[in-house]
């Protein structure tokens, strides 16, 4: 599960957590992008500071642990790059790529996309505004090969996006977020002065 994580927060906890049970899946990775293709990475929290807040927010998520596969590799974050990576490190495991609906959507604009649906299966995680079978269907037609899995999970809308807005406005996050990744946004000063 690749992601900004800037910051990490409840949806994405609900869909490794459900990933892991009904997939159960030997292990699930987070894995921090360094620099998004797909967004403007300017004014992303720094790699550490993100990173700091996946550790302490998957501290009791079984089965979870944090890559920074992406972090330490110099250029853009691709994902076909790092399931390279993950296929010659686990030569005998099954790949599976747990993203959101949003991010399935888009996966046919990425770097490589045919060589990233042969490494992995692909797992849409409910999102809410996104349709499993009419993402389904618009993958396949650029992509006939794609081995998609829908996991629907309680929808939660929440975006990284919506919680650096609350925190520049002065508004809770509570609730949103671990209460120790607000501590940790705290200690960092985090998205407080933004342009975003
Ligand atoms: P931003 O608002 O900055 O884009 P985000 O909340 O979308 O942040 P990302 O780091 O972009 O979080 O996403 C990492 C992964 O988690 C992606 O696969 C994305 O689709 C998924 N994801 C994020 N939020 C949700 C949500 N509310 N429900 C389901 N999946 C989500
Ligand atoms: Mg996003």
């Amino acid at each position: 599960m690749g992601g900004t994580f800037d910051p990490i927060h409840n949806a994405h906890l609900l869909a490794a957590s459900e990933a892991v049970y009904r997939l159960t899946l030997d292990k699930l990775l987070l894995i921090p992008n360094r620099n998004p293709v797909h967004k403007n990475s300017e004014g992303v929290a720094s790699g550490e500071h993100r990173l700091a807040m996946v550790r302490t927010a998957i501290r009791s998520l079984p089965r979870a642990t944090v890559s920074t596969l992406e972090l330490d590799r110099t250029g853009p974050s691709y994902m076909v790059d790092t399931l390279r990576a993950l296929a010659v490190r686990h030569p005998r495991a099954e790949l599976l790529l747990v993203a959101g609906l949003d991010t399935i959507a888009d996966l046919p604009n990425w770097h490589l996309p045919e060589e990233v649906v042969q490494l992995a299966r692909l797992v849409g995680v409910s999102r809410p505004g996104y349709d499993g079978q009419d993402i389904v269907a618009a993958i396949h037609r650029p992509l006939p090969g794609a081995r998609i899995t829908l996991l629907p999970v309680p929808e939660l809308d929440i975006s990284s996006s919506e919680i650096r807005r609350r925190v520049r406005c002065g508004e809770p996050i509570d609730y949103l977020t671990p209460a120790s990744v607000i501590r940790k946004i705290r200690e960092f000063g985090l998205y407080r002065n933004e342009s975003r």
